[in-house]
């Protein structure tokens, strides 16, 4: 099976795994630091935050930016859950934005729109998550200038854009936004097996962030209530958790980093091939805004679906049968069962409900040989039968 992506680790990676191993520390280390200050000046950012997970940065992030009960968040309803579940851990209600058909990302029109709509009824987002579907940025310019119109403050998901640029500023540069998320699963861009990390110019948000990876404990001594004990001393002072990311985790990290460029653009010329290679096929590919530059964490397709005698269904299936490990990004969040609850219907987010209905990602990562890429286009032309 051709998977929809794959990590590449070298044996430079497993040999900086193996130099912390020999070290001092597994975890809490000189590493961690090291790839944070490593990731923040590619990013050109001040502050990184290096945490367990993309997860685990979502949470701290809307933590860090006083998202609690009876607060609103909202995102796309086309993401991962994560995307979604920080604002519910946070006691905050959650709500999605309907998708720009060209991209797949939160549209800025419905953004507006459901804004204005949510000012007449007192019910305006604390903050705002737009997700880089695949890697490509979001129109992140217009979305800051709602975000001062309306007073919401913004974290980008970038799970699937460190590499990418929005214009000329690099993704994660947080120009545009006040924390800016990545996540190092293996699927994704670079990896650190598990890991993710947040990005702000902000150093206060910064500090909370900290704070909230390692259970809210501190020894800055100007934070202290009171004077110090003696050498031993720290003290809680808001209630946090573990999302620490270990050196040995970091060492991957720093390591897949020197590739990254790399990385993003080998899934380019994948991309460019795809295009070239698609056109005569019942498909739509997805449109890239030419002054940015994606990620590519995804290659998503479109079926035209009226164009072919195969269902969306059948064709996902006979890939598969083919050997072609595609798959789907995402079920629209407010159709997961565990949303139902909120009171999300069918119908909500028309657009992300079509989107769903015809996308296919197909096979997209550094190592997909122009073999296995022409494997991939002979079994889809193969499957979508004509009309
Ligand atoms: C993968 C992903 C996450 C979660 O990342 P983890 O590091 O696995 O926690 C969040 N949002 C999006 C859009 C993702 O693709």
């Amino acid at each position: 099976m051709i998977p929809y992506g794959r990590h590449d680790i070298n044996q430079e990676d497993i040999d900086a795994v193996i130099d912390v191993l020999h070290s001092d520390y597994l975890t809490q280390g000189p590493t961690v630091p090291a790839f944070e200050q490593s990731v923040a000046g590619y990013c050109d950012v001040r502050y990184a935050v290096a945490v367990n997970s993309a997860t685990s940065a979502l949470h701290i992030a809307c933590l860090a930016l006083g998202v609690s009960s009876g607060d609103i968040v909202w995102t796309t309803p086309i993401t991962f859950v994560a995307s979604a579940n920080c604002a519910l851990y946070c006691g905050a209600s959650i709500d999605f934005v309907d998708i720009d058909p060209r991209t797949s990302n939160m549209s800025v029109d419905r953004l507006s729109e459901k804004l204005a709509q949510a000012k007449k009824n007192g019910s305006l987002p604390k903050v705002v998550i737009p997700v880089h579907l695949c890697g490509q940025s979001c129109d992140m310019k217009a979305i800051h200038k709602l975000g001062t119109q309306y007073g919401f403050r913004i974290v980008e998901d970038a799970s699937h854009a460190i590499g990418g640029k929005f214009r000329d500023e690099p993704i994660g540069s947080c120009r545009y936004s006040d924390i800016t998320v990545f996540s190092f699963h293996p699927v994704k861009i670079i990896t650190t097996g598990e890991g993710g990390m947040a990005l702000t110019n902000d150093s206060k948000l910064a500090k909370q962030m900290q704070l909230l990876r390692s259970h809210g404990i501190t020894r800055d001594v100007s934070e202290l209530s009171q004077d110090s004990d003696g050498p031993w001393y720290y003290q809680q002072i808001d209630l946090g958790f573990n999302y620490r990311m270990t050196d040995i985790q970091a060492a991957i990290g720093l390591s897949q980093l020197r590739r990254l460029d790399e990385f993003v653009s080998k899934r380019h010329v994948i991309a460019k091939r795809y295009d070239s290679l698609l056109p005569d096929l019942p498909v739509v590919v997805t449109w890239q805004d030419p002054e940015s530059y994606s990620g590519f964490h995804l290659y998503v397709i479109r079926l035209k679906l009226e164009e072919i005698t195969n269902s969306h269904l059948k064709v996902f299936k006979e890939l598969r049968n083919k050997g072609i490990g595609v798959n789907l990004h995402y079920i629209p969040v407010y159709r997961q069962p565990y949303y139902e609850q909120f009171g999300f219907k069918a119908g909500y987010c028309p657009e992300a409900e079509k989107y769903y209905s015809e996308a296919i990602s197909l096979p997209m990562y550094p190592r997909l040989t122009e073999m296995q890429q022409d494997e991939v286009i002979s079994a889809l032309s193969s499957v979508l039968k004509k009309c």
